[in-house]
C-alpha cells in the first residue's frame, strides 16, 4: 500500500497490526463502502498494518496527489478542521508508543502552530458567529453616502453602507465582514435587513427634509442574494411595507455576480426592472474584459470604480479610460456615476467629461442618518 487509499466496492478485508517481535493481531475488518489505507492520504509516516483480503475484492483507488489537490481547493474552514483532526489523530497514535509527557509537549506546539497558521480562518469563524448577535444588539447599522448630480449640484440619492461597531474590536470594515457573510450565506438576511432599514430611513429623511421626494436609495446586493429563491418577493414585500416607490430603489450589483449566474441574474433583474427598480453595476471596469454582457442585462447605471478616478489627475491614460466609459454609457443610454471623488479637481474634470453623478469624500463621507438630514438642509445645491 503506497500513496493511495482504497474504497471497497465489493468484498471484505481484514486489517492486521504487527507490533515488533509479536504475532500479527486483527484490529478490524471492513466491507463494501468502507475505506482502507486512508491515513496514507494525509500522513507520510511509515505504517505497520497489513491488509488481508478475506474474499475476492473490487477496490476503487484514490491517489494521494489527487486528494491533496482537492484539499488545496477546499473551503478554508474545512481545510483547517481537517488538519486539526489529523494532528490530534497522529498525536493519539504516537502517544500510544512514546512516553506521555514527551509527546504531549511536541503535539501541543504543533497544534498551536496550526492555530497560528489559520488565524485568519479562525477570525472569520468568530466574525460569522458574532454577526448574528451583533444584529440583535444593534451593533450593525447603516451609513448613507450622498450621490451628487455633477451637472446640477443637487443630491440625487444615497448609497447605504453597512457598519459594525464591535464592543471589543471597535469598527470592523465591511471590506472584512461582508466577504465572510457572503461566504457563509449570512449576507442574505443582512441584505434584506439593509434594504428595509435604508428605505425606512429614506422615509424619515423625507419627512425631515423637504424636496427629497425624488431622492433614491442605492443598496448593495451579492450573488447569494440573487441565488435565494424568494429574493424578488422579499424586495416587493419591503417596498410595500415601507411604501417607497420602486423607482427610488437602486440595486447595486457587480459584474462578477452577473457572470457567475447569467441566466438567473437576467431573469431576476428583468423582474426588478419591470417593477420599476433601477439597476447599477458597481465597481465597473474592474471585473470582466468583455462588454457584450451590457446588452444582455437590463442595466441603468455604470458606477465607475475609484481606481480609475485615483489615477485621473496623474495619468492621461486613466482620463481616456473614464472618457470612454462615459461615452459607452451615453451610447447605451446608461447613467454614469464616478466613485471615490476626493478632490475638487477630480469633480470638475468628471463634470466636464459629462459624467452624470459622483460620490466621494470630497462631497461627503458616508453619514449617519441624523447627519444626512443636516447635510440635505445645508447643501441644497453643491457648488464646486
Ligand atoms: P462599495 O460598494 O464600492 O462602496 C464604496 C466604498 O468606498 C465604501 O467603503 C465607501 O465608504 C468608500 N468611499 C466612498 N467615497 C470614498 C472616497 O472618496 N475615498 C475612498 N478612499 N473611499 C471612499 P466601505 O463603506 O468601507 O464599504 C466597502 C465595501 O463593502 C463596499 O464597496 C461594498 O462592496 C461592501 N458593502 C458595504 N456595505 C454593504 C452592504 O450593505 N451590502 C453589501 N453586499 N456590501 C456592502
Ligand atoms: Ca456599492
Ligand atoms: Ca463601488
Amino acid at each position: 500500500m503506497g500513496d493511495c487509499a482504497y474504497i471497497i466496492e465489493k468484498g471484505r478485508v481484514e486489517i492486521l497490526y504487527e507490533a515488533e517481535g509479536r504475532l500479527p493481531r486483527t484490529v478490524s475488518s471492513r466491507g463494501p463502502g468502507a475505506m482502507i489505507g486512508e491515513m496514507s492520504l494525509i500522513d507520510n509516516a511509515p505504517r505497520s498494518a497489513t491488509i488481508k483480503a478475506l474474499e475476492d475484492c473490487h477496490l476503487l483507488e484514490i491517489a494521494r496527489a489527487d486528494f491533496s489537490r482537492r484539499l488545496d481547493d477546499a473551503d478554508p474552514v474545512l481545510k483547517m478542521a481537517m488538519q486539526v483532526i489529523l494532528t490530534r489523530y497522529r498525536d493519539m497514535l504516537t502517544r500510544a508508543e512514546i512516553r506521555h509527557d514527551e509527546t504531549y509537549k511536541i503535539r501541543a506546539e504543533t497544534l498551536e502552530q496550526l492555530y497560528n497558521e489559520h488565524s485568519d480562518v479562525l477570525d472569520s469563524i468568530k466574525i460569522a458567529n458574532e454577526f448574528q448577535v451583533a444584529m440583535q444588539n444593534k451593533e450593525i447599522f447603516l451609513h448613507y453616502q450622498p450621490i451628487v448630480n455633477l451637472q446640477t449640484g443637487h443630491i440625487d440619492g444615497f448609497e447605504a453602507l453597512m457598519r459594525w461597531n464591535h464592543p471589543e474590536r471597535g469598527f470592523i470594515s465591511p471590506a472584512v465582514f461582508i466577504p465572510i457573510l457572503e461566504s457563509n450565506g449570512q449576507i442574505v438576511h443582512a441584505s434584506q435587513w439593509a434594504l428595509k432599514e435604508s428605505l425606512e430611513a429614506l422615509k424619515r429623511i423625507e419627512q425631515e427634509a423637504a424636496d427629497t421626494e425624488e431622492v433614491f436609495m442605492s443598496v448593495n446586493f451579492s450573488s447569494h442574494d440573487f441565488a435565494a429563491e424568494d429574493f424578488v418577493e422579499g424586495l416587493y414585500k419591503t417596498l410595500s411595507e415601507t411604501d417607497i416607490a420602486p423607482s427610488r430603489v437602486h440595486l447595486e450589483i457587480t459584474e462578477r455576480l452577473l457572470m457567475g449566474q447569467p441566466e438567473n441574474a437576467r431573469t431576476t433583474l428583468e423582474m426588478c426592472r419591470k417593477a420599476g427598480m433601477h439597476i447599477s453595476i458597481d465597481d465597473f471596469g474592474t471585473g470582466y474584459s468583455s462588454l457584450s454582457y451590457l446588452h444582455y442585462f437590463p442595466i441603468d447605471t455604470l458606477k465607475i470604480d475609484r481606481s480609475f478616478v485615483i489615477n485621473m489627475a496623474k495619468e492621461k491614460g486613466a482620463t481616456e479610460l473614464i472618457k470612454s466609459i462615459i461615452g459607452l454609457g451615453k451610447n447605451l443610454g446608461m447613467r454614469t456615476v464616478a466613485e471615490g471623488i476626493e478632490t475638487k479637481e477630480e469633480a470638475v474634470m468628471l463634470r466636464d467629461l459629462g459624467c452624470d453623478q459622483a460620490q466621494g469624500y470630497f462631497f461627503a463621507r458616508p453619514l449617519p442618518e441624523a447627519d444626512v438630514i443636516k447635510f440635505i438642509k445645508t447643501h441644497h445645491k453643491i457648488k464646486f
